[in-house]
C-alpha cells in the first residue's frame, strides 16, 4: 500500500514513511492510494471479533508489507489492553433508534487514545527498524484531548521527544493536568500566548521549514498523520457490525472539529460500510456547518465555548475530503488550499457541494443549547455527557426523522474531563477514575511562549540540546 498525498507534488510513500513523516512535504496530507473494500458478509463476521482482532482486519491492508500480520495483531492487542471496558468501544442504546457509541474508556478518557496507544506502538516498531541513534521530534498541537492523548502514548519512550503546544487559559483544567502532570523526561508542554488554530499553524510551519524538519527528525501525532485516521475507521466497523448493518444502513453524528473523527468515518464508508448519514456536530465555531450550508468555507474568529476541544475555525481534515470532491486533482486540491490560506475563503462549485450534501450534513449548538442538552440526556436516559458528546446527541436527535436506520452518536470523551459544564448544567458533578483520581495534586510542568514560530523552534531545539546532554 502506498499513501499519496492530496497535493499532488510529494512522493507517494509508503507506511512507516507516511507515520514518521505528517504532513507531507507539498503541504498536503498523506491518503492511502487506494481503500481497501469488505464485502457484506465480511462486515457480518465482523460482530464475532474481538474489538482488537477487528482492528486487526479492518487494519492490515494499512500495514501490509511493513509490520508482520502476527506481529501487528500482538501490538493491537497490547494497545488496547488498558482500556477500562472490556468492549474497548461499548454502544448504549438511547431511544429505539438512537444509540451512543462510549469512546472515552482508554488512558486518557477522550476518543483519541483510540488511535493513538496504536501509533505510540507503532512509532517504536518502526523505529527499531532503523539504525540505533535514530530519535524523533513530536510537536503537536491540542484543543485539549489530542495533547494528553499523544503525551500517555509516547511517554518514556526512548527514541521519542514530545512536544505539546496548547493554547494558554484555553484547555479545561483537567485537560491541562492530564499533559502537565506527567512526569515523564521526555514530554514537554509549550502553553502558546494564542489560539488552537495558532498552535496547529506554528505546528504545521515547523513541518513546512525543511531544515527544522530535517534537523530535528520531526513526527507528528496531529490528525494530520494518516496513521490517527487509520485507527479511528475501526470503531465505526465494530458499532456497524453490533447493529447488523451488513443489512441496513446506519448514521453517526460526530462531535467535530478538525474533521479527523468524521473522515475516519468517510473512509469507513469508502471501505465497504452502508453509511447513510454522516452529521457533523459543531459548536457555534460552525465553519463546517456554514460549508455545508453555503457550499463557502470562510473563516471566522475563535470562539471560546464549553466544549473546547470543538474550539477551531480551520478543520484541516477535510483537505483529505476536498481531495475527492474535486475528483483527486491534487493541482485543485493546492490551489484551493492556497486561495484558503490567502484569503480565509474559498467556494466549492454547485456539483461538488450537492455531492458533499448527498452523505454529509451539518449541525450546531451554542452553549445555552448544550448545556440545556446535556441535563436533558440526563433527566431522560440517566446518562452523564461531556459537552462535546451531548452535541453529537443533539445532532443525531435533531435528524433522526430525515433518516431510515439507526443512529449512533460518537461520545468523544468522559463527563468528568468537563466536570464544570456538566454540574452547571445537571447539579451531578463527575467523577474521574480512580486512577486519575489525585490529578488535582500532582505538580505541573510547562513552559509558557508567545505564538511566535522562531521562539517555539528555538525552544524544541534547546530542550533537545538539553536532554541530548543528559
Ligand atoms: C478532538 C475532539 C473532538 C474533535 O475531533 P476532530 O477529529 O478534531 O473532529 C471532539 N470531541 C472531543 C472530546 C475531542 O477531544
Amino acid at each position: 500500500m502506498d499513501y499519496i498525498s492530496t497535493r499532488g507534488q510529494a512522493p507517494a510513500l509508503p507506511f512507516d514513511e507516511v507515520l514518521l513523516t505528517g504532513l507531507a512535504r507539498d503541504g498536503g496530507l498523506y491518503l492511502p492510494g487506494t481503500w481497501p473494500r469488505f464485502s457484506p458478509e465480511e462486515i457480518r463476521g465482523f460482530a464475532r471479533l474481538s474489538y482488537p482482532a477487528l482492528a486487526e482486519r479492518v487494519l492490515a491492508p494499512f500495514v501490509e508489507g511493513v509490520i508482520p500480520g502476527p506481529r501487528f495483531a500482538e501490538i493491537l492487542e497490547v494497545a488496547y489492553a488498558g482500556f477500562g471496558h472490556a468492549a474497548v468501544a461499548p454502544l448504549r442504546q438511547l431511544d429505539r433508534r438512537l444509540w451512543l457509541q462510549e469512546l472515552f474508556h482508554g488512558p486518557t478518557l477522550a476518543f483519541k487514545d483510540y488511535a493513538l496507544q496504536v501509533v505510540g506502538r507503532l512509532f517504536d516498531e518502526v523505529l527499531a527498524a532503523r539504525s540505533r541513534d535514530h530519535k524523533i521530534t513530536i510537536v503537536g498541537a491540542t484543543s485539549g484531548d489530542t495533547g494528553s492523548a499523544a503525551i500517555e502514548a509516547c511517554r518514556d519512550r526512548e527514541r521519542i521527544e514530545v512536544f505539546i503546544l496548547h493554547p494558554k487559559g484555553r484547555v479545561s483544567e483537567v485537560q491541562r493536568r492530564q499533559m502537565t502532570t506527567v512526569a515523564s523526561a521526555n514530554v514537554h508542554n509549550l502553553a502558546i500566548e494564542g489560539s488552537f488554530d495558532d498552535c496547529q499553524d506554528l505546528v504545521k510551519a515547523m513541518f513546512n521549514d525543511p531544515a527544522f524538519r530535517e534537523e530535528t527528525a520531526l513526527a507528528g501525532v496531529n490528525s494530520i498523520n494518516c496513521a490517527r485516521i487509520l485507527g479511528q475507521i475501526v470503531y465505526y466497523f465494530a458499532a456497524a457490525a453490533a447493529l447488523g448493518a451488513a443489512e441496513r444502513r446506519l448514521s453517526f453524528a460526530v462531535p467535530t472539529g478538525n474533521f479527523g473523527n468524521v473522515y475516519a468515518g468517510y473512509a469507513a464508508r469508502r471501505m465497504g460500510l452502508p453509511i447513510e448519514r454522516l452529521i457533523v456536530a459543531s459548536n457555534v465555531n460552525d465553519i463546517l456547518t456554514r460549508f455545508f450550508e453555503s457550499g463557502a468555507m470562510v473563516t471566522d474568529e475563535v470562539r471560546a465555548t464549553c466544549s473546547p476541544s470543538m474550539d477551531i475555525q480551520i478543520s484541516s481534515n477535510f483537505e483529505r475530503l476536498l481531495y475527492d470532491l474535486l475528483g483527486q486533482d491534487g493541482r485543485a486540491v493546492a490551489e484551493t488550499m492556497t486561495r484558503f490560506r490567502a484569503s480565509g475563503r474559498f467556494e466549492l462549485d454547485r456539483a461538488a457541494w450537492q455531492a458533499a450534501l448527498a452523505l454529509f450534513s451539518g449541525y450546531r449548538l451554542d452553549d445555552a443549547g448544550t448545556l440545556a442538552a446535556i441535563e436533558g440526556i440526563h433527566r431522560t436516559t440517566g446518562e452523564l455527557l461531556d459537552p462535546h458528546s451531548a452535541i453529537g446527541v443533539a445532532a443525531a436527535e435533531a435528524q433522526l426523522d430525515a433518516l431510515e436506520g439507526p443512529v449512533v452518536a460518537l461520545a468523544t470523551a468522559h463527563p468528568a474531563k468537563f466536570p464544570d459544564a456538566v454540574e452547571r448544567a445537571t447539579g451531578v458533578r463527575p467523577q474521574l477514575p480512580p486512577r486519575l483520581a489525585d490529578l488535582y495534586e500532582r505538580e505541573e510542568r510547562l513552559q509558557v511562549l508567545p505564538n511566535d514560530l522562531a521562539a517555539v523552534q528555538e525552544a524544541v531545539r534547546r530542550t533537545r540540546d538539553l536532554r541530548g546532554a543528559a
